[in-house]
């Protein structure tokens, strides 16, 4: 430990609160394994089978596969709602999002460190592509690992940060837009799998991106962890239009294997937060509960080195090598 701490005790605390809010989410009843209506998508974009309806959330309708279990969120997305789901406001907004994304610079440095790491023991250092890059801080830490790295980030005010001040090479975009760029050796897909608004698309890309033999490192919300099972359709990720596809472990290696890729490897990351970005999303928590305010505060006035240990009891990471074209 440097000059930062852990607190796991607090961070257990803010994740119960977070779950707290949620369970009193009011969720509309609605039926229950019927048919998908027309206007709906007609295939499952994991595994190509047939989805049926699951549940509704914030208006929107989670479709469910029959035949790999996989859930994506009913109607059809472009890039208005990248833009709008990745605007400043999500960065700097508070809420659900970040109260302000740059205090995160350190950890997610750190943590692009360990996921150098995880892929050095597959590969030598090479050239990296970090899908999602935001300010560039986890491409930062695989920068000084020794990789060569590009990002790829919707956000202009991301973009320009991780270009101006960290010097880093970012392209602006979506892999569903994404022009033509020479093969990888790795690609990274951290937390940003359930959000592409055409799966199909974005994961034709990440294979074309992908070298052969190349690796592909993806962090994702776990649909099959116990605490998802717990919380049922009251769990945090079931948060479309900002997420729209759900995915358990066997039917995330089936939509990798239809684009090409083997699985290799997984684990559970060791994932920190700022006690600025805790106290955010538990203030947010508790708008939405009887209790008070106050109870934040031991957050709020928290050295700014202080950092929690999140209890991601749902979230891993799986690696994946490319072994043919898709
Ligand atoms: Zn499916």
């Amino acid at each position: 430990m440097t000059s930062a701490f852990r607190a796991t005790g607090i961070g257990y605390f803010v994740e119960a609160y977070s779950y707290l809010a949620l369970v009193k989410d009011k969720v509309p009843e609605t039926e229950f394994g019927t048919a998908a209506p027309s206007s709906q998508p007609t295939l499952c974009p994991i595994c190509g089978g047939t989805p049926v309806s699951d549940f509704r959330k914030n208006d929107c309708l989670i479709l469910k596969c029959t035949t790999c279990g996989g859930k994506t969120t009913a109607g059809t997305f472009g890039t208005e709602h990248l833009n709008a789901t990745y605007d400043d406001d999500y960065f700097f907004g508070g809420g659900a999002g970040y109260e302000n994304y740059l205090e995160e610079a350190e950890l997610l440095r750190q943590q692009g460190v360990r996921y150098a790491d995880v892929l050095e023991k597959y590969l030598p250092q090479g050239r990296l592509l970090d899908v999602g890059c935001a300010a560039g801080f986890l491409q930062a830490g695989f920068e000084e690992r020794g990789w060569s790295t590009t990002g790829l980030e919707p956000n202009a005010s991301m973009v320009s940060h991780a270009q101006e001040k960290l010097g880093l090479h970012v392209v602006q975009g979506s892999l569903e837009s994404v022009g033509e760029l020479p093969p990888f050796d790795a690609v990274c897909l951290i937390q940003v799998i359930g959000h592409f608004h055409n799966l199909t698309q974005a994961m034709q890309s990440v294979s074309e991106l992908t070298r052969e033999d190349g690796l592909c490192l993806i962090e994702y919300w776990r649909m099959d962890s116990w605490v998802a099972k717990m919380f049922g359709k009251n769990w945090h990720d079931y948060s479309p239009p900002s997420v729209l596809h759900w995915f358990s472990r066997s039917s995330l290696d089936e939509l990798m294997q239809n684009h090409g890729f083997a699985p290799v490897t997984g684990g559970i990351p060791k994932k920190y937060i700022s006690a600025g970005h805790a106290a955010s999303l538990a203030e947010h928590a508790l708008q939405s509960t009887p209790l008070p305010g106050f109870l934040t505060k031991p957050l709020r006035i928290s050295p700014k080195t202080l950092k929690l240990r999140y209890p991601a009891f749902d979230l891993e990471w799986r690696l994946y090598r490319r072994t043919r074209s898709a």
